[in-house]
């Protein structure tokens, strides 16, 4: 059997990916494989795991030959868990890549690339020890690229020197993406690049830039977009409003609505990953229910879910979509309703 090239993909699920972002990774997984797959040398090489992550991360399976490895489903979830994402991908190459010892030649060096568009909701620091990325021993070579404007690269730069940023974030430029990650893929099985990982950046598409870590600068820790998670109130569904920050005018201004699906709210998903509430002064707008068109929302005094409401017509009673509380008109929160955000 020839040398195996283990290459996992390590994508954030996170909230903030939903609509573009993750039908962008949908649809650049699938060409990747089919292109690999063209590949004779790559068949016989690579193989190939995904790990997702939210509020936790899990392995979808595990490593696989490339003719064996199915086109990941993937749902949005609350959460941001890069710490529990890393230790995963740490564990399991201990367990899957074969090591060279001093009888047998072992697996290639594991490639990951890790995908993330936001800032850990988690501790991460740990698991940088396991993967330990600028030592001369590393167990694998770590690509990670930033994608959007909410991405801390401070924080990337502390886990791999090889840091890449996509600023925008939308079908196409995954799509570009996945296409230079194929092509290492292809390089790296040949054995391009497993002593310099920076050999397998020379065909970056212009979208796609690496990060001068020298010049970063520490992340202001503020948010760059805010989700609020509203029920409609005539129990069609759930969705996300996604408020956009204004460097100008430090406001966030509401920006879009994206229906969930109900396999991407699990039970009890989030609880414990909430972000600071935030002023809800500081949100400008609302989108419309995309359900039911309504033009506002308003807060549940008794559980604080949110949902959506008419401000031209306004029922006297609603009963909470979320906890089935009836609210009397009047002592409902539409003014300066409490706002807990999302962790996405
Ligand atoms: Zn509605
Ligand atoms: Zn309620």
């Amino acid at each position: 059997m020839s040398r195996r090239l283990p290459v996992y993909v390590v994508l954030d699920c996170s909230e903030s990916m939903i609509g573009p972002g993750i039908e962008g990774v949908r649809l650049s997984v699938g060409a990747m494989l089919k292109e690999l797959r063209r590949n004779p040398h790559a068949l016989e090489t690579v193989w190939l795991s995904f790990i997702t992550f939210d509020s936790d991360a899990r392995q979808l399976a595990p490593l696989k030959p490339l003719d064996e490895v199915q086109t990941p489903s993937l749902q949005v979830r609350p959460g941001t868990a890069l710490g529990a994402a890393l230790r995963l991908a740490a564990e399991s190459i201990r367990t899957e890549v074969k090591r060279t010892t001093s009888t047998e030649k072992g697996d290639y060096r594991p490639l990951i690339f890790l995908i993330t568009d936001g800032q850990a909701t988690d501790e991460w620091e740990s698991a940088l020890s396991l993967l330990d990325t600028r030592s001369l021993t590393r167990p694998a070579n770590l690509y990670a690229i930033g994608c959007g404007a909410d991405v801390d690269f401070f924080q990337l730069g502390k886990i791999t020197d090889i840091v890449l940023r996509m600023d925008s974030i939308s079908t196409d430029s995954f799509g570009k993406l996945f296409i230079w990650l194929t092509a290492s893929v292809h390089s790296a099985s040949t054995g391009v690049g497993d002593s310099a990982p920076d050999a397998l950046l020379a065909n970056l598409p212009t979208e796609v830039k690496k990060v001068d870590l020298s010049k970063t600068p520490v992340h202001d820790g503020r948010a760059r977009q805010i989700f609020l998670r509203v029920h409609c109130q005539h129990g069609r569904g759930t969705y996300l409003m996604r408020y956009l920050f204004d460097e100008r005018s430090g406001y966030y201004a509401a920006n879009a609505a994206h229906t969930l699906t109900v396999e991407s709210i699990p039970a009890g998903s989030g609880k414990s990953f909430r972000l600071p509430a935030v002023d809800s002064n500081l949100l400008l707008g609302i989108v419309p229910c995309p359900f039911c068109a309504n033009d506002s929302a308003a807060g549940c005094g008794n559980c604080d879910a949110l949902f959506c409401l008419s401000s031209s017509d306004p029922p006297n009673k609603i009963t909470c979509p979320a906890c089935k509380n009836i609210i009397s008109r009047g002592n409902d929160r539409t003014s300066g309703f409490k706002i807990e955000q999302s962790a996405g």
